[in-house]
């Protein structure tokens, strides 16, 4: 299992095919002073393979969707499936992103059964987990969270070797430029550790990177890295400028020691 800081970039609806390739050829983050992180981006569907095709070499980038349905295949008009995310060049998918779950409706049944599809169809899932804002005043952080991990954990654990990701990105963090503190962002992440380890088992369930997302930038990208349990960042607004991706992406560079 990878261990090494995860940068990914979600790049919503955002980004057509010109601006991609626009994106890749100012995308220079200087990655010499030690190990490399790795790196993600979810482009929209339409944006898929100009990624693909403009990836640079080195650094090397990961290439993932935002959503895929849960069926491989039939009549859904407007879905794309996990298949064929996959046969079209896809390696990673997310699955449940926030902005899934509230405008669209999304529940932790789908997101239980998307999650499944995309293992199947070989795609690594990245599942998004992350309170509301009243959920939190409630003090309902840890219900939330473990609820919508518990959803996926049954899939997960069928799947004995799936590779998968989390991440936590609390809604109210999301594109607001409130980000939640370096200690919000560990306590969340040892609350969905500790139920990992409880449902996957030591080895598997210490392996897997949770991601922090919401309102990560240039300036705090190091600190939230550096912070206990912080395996990566998962980037909405900062990852759409070249420049600010690198700064964050060149924030996950491991010192060799
Ligand atoms: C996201 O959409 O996953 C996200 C974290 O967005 P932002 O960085 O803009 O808050």
């Amino acid at each position: 299992m990878n261990t090494r800081p995860v940068i990914a970039g979600n790049w919503k609806m955002n980004l057509n095919p010109d601006e991609v390739r626009e994106f890749f050829q100012e995308f220079r983050p200087d990655l010499s002073s030690g190990e490399a992180p790795r790196i993600m981006v979810f482009p929209s569907f339409v944006s898929l393979f100009a990624a693909l095709v403009a990836v640079p070499q080195a650094p090397e980038v990961e290439v993932g969707v935002q959503n895929i349905h849960w069926k491989p295949s039939g009549a859904f008009t407007g879905e794309v499936s996990g298949t064929m995310a996959k046969s079209a060049g896809a390696d990673l998918t997310l699955i449940g992103h926030s902005e899934r779950r509230h405008i669209f409706g999304e529940t932790d049944d789908e997101v239980a059964l998307k999650t499944g599809a995309a293992l199947v169809a070989g795609l690594t899932p990245v599942i998004c987990v992350g309170e509301k804002l009243e959920e939190r005043k409630d003090g309902r952080l840890e219900e939330v969270i473990l609820r919508q991990l518990e959803a996926v954990l049954p899939v997960l654990s069928e799947a004995l070797n799936g590779d998968f990701l989390l991440a936590y990105e609390p809604v109210w963090a999301i594109g607001t430029g409130e980000t939640a503190t370096p200690e919000d962002a560990s306590e969340a992440h040892t609350l969905l550790r500790d139920r990992m380890v409880q449902g996957l088992g030591e080895d598997r369930g210490r392996s897997i990177p949770i991601l922090y997302g919401g309102s990560v930038k240039p300036a705090n990208a190091l600190e939230l890295l550096q912070s206990p349990e912080v395996g990566g960042v998962l980037v909405g607004g900062a990852s759409l400028d070249p420049a600010s991706f690198a700064k964050i992406a060149e924030a996950g560079v491991r010192p060799l020691t």
